[in-house]
């Protein structure tokens, strides 16, 4: 702590840990690859918001703690490196509370965002649907008119977390300009998942995890002031969310507690893959930070985040492959050797790394379309 009461990244960092190995010793987790995306654990997520670790760069007004974006990675890095349960409040902190601050009423600010900064209120992403991933602009979900609002018809799937969180932010069509290109005519809209007509189905996951849901909205009733934004912006809104969501240290720190008890383990020290994978990291790391840094300038680096997601589950990958090679032991979720147990953890939730929050084809041709002469 500085003396002007400014809790500076290095000593931010120290505070983290010892949070951690305080909640570690108290048996509140125990470290998981991916736990980002995996580990959903409401308690945990109160207790980080309990320290200002959540909500970390929103104004106070609205129960942030206005600190700098340097500051929130600092803090995101720990809580990944550890293999801390971080879901629940991951996205509402990640991209819908930014949403909220840029495109929100001030009514829908001060409904959501204090109760999110309290780890108190979670929300999953409706975007993707049964033959819309890739293609967004196809999704077919759609919003009709109705007295006080809309009523909204369709299905989202591969919804990370819908049976326990408490809203969805959907992309649904609300209108077909036209003429216009396919990408008019798009609205967010907040949607209560225990209003009537919301069925969320479980998806399974190869281990049998209930992670990922189909999402059915039956003529869900949605008021006017779940729009978020303008009606027809949709389409920008969320391409404008997409750097911070592809840009963060959870793109390359999925498998870090795997990398990190391997080279916990005296005899694998010295290996030249594994100092590979160190200074692999290092450039990941500092691509990051460019990124964070030119997204708190107000930029939109959407091609060095796509570079960051490419490069970044490329190498959470060949941490495994690394793994298996290096230390010569098979993938076992009920071992009692801690390697063997998060191998597993990365092996089972390998197939996700490339595909979600984008394609590594799609974000190859983001990059190839900003780099490539026209
Ligand atoms: C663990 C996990 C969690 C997820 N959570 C969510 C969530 O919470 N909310 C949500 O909305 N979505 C979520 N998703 C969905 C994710 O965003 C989609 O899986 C992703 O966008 C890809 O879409 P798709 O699965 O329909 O594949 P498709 O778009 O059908 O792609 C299939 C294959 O074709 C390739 N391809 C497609 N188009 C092109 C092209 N133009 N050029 C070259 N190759 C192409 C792709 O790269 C891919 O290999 C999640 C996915 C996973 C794996």
């Amino acid at each position: 702590m500085s003396g002007l009461g400014i809790v500076l990244p290095g000593s931010l960092r120290a505070a983290v840990r010892e949070f951690l190995a305080e909640q570690l010793s108290a048996g509140s987790f125990e470290p998981r690859c991916d736990s980002w995306l995996s580990g959903f654990s409401p308690q945990f997520s109160r207790a980080l918001a309990a320290r200002g670790w959540v909500a970390m760069t929103w104004p106070r007004e609205y129960g942030g703690h206005e600190r700098s974006e340097l500051e929130r990675l600092t803090v995101n890095e720990e809580l990944l490196a550890a293999g801390a349960p971080v879901a629940a409040h991951w996205f509402a902190d990640r991209q819908v509370g930014p949403g909220l601050l840029r495109h929100g009423t001030p009514g829908q600010r001060a409904r959501f965002l204090p109760a999110i900064a309290r780890g108190e209120c979670f929300f999953a992403i409706g975007m993707s649907e049964p033959d819309t991933g890739s293609d967004l602009a196809s999704v077919r979900t759609t919003a009709t008119r109705a007295d006080a609002g809309w009523r909204v018809t369709g299905t989202k799937l591969w919804t990370s977390h819908a049976h326990r969180s408490h809203y969805l932010l959907a992309l649904v069509r609300t209108s077909h300009p036209a003429g216009a290109a396919r990408h008019a005519g798009l609205s967010q809209l907040i949607i209560d998942l225990n209003a009537p007509g919301v069925h969320v189905r479980p998806v399974p996951f190869l281990d049998g995890e209930h992670h990922f849901n189909e999402v059915v909205l039956d003529d869900v009733p949605v008021s006017e002031d779940a729009l978020l934004g303008r009606e027809g912006e949709g389409w920008a809104q969320v391409t404008g969310e997409l750097a911070h969501e592809r840009s963060g240290p959870e793109r390359f720190l999925s498998t870090f507690p795997l990398l990190a008890e391997l080279a916990r383990q005296q005899s694998h020290r010295g290996q030249p893959e594994l100092g590979a994978l160190l200074a692999e990291l290092a450039t990941l790391r500092q691509l990051s930070r460019q990124v964070a840094e030119r997204l708190q300038a107000g930029e939109a680096p959407t091609a060095e985040a796509a570079l960051v997601k490419d490069l970044g589950t490329r190498f959470e990958n060949r941490v495994i492959d690394v793994t298996r090679r290096v230390a010569g032991i098979e993938p076992d979720p009920l071992s009692a050797e801690p390697l063997a147990r998060l191998l597993a953890d990365a092996v089972l939730h390998a197939p996700a790394f490339t595909l979600r929050g984008g394609t590594s084809e799609i974000m190859r041709g983001i990059v190839a379309r900003a780099v490539l002469p026209r």
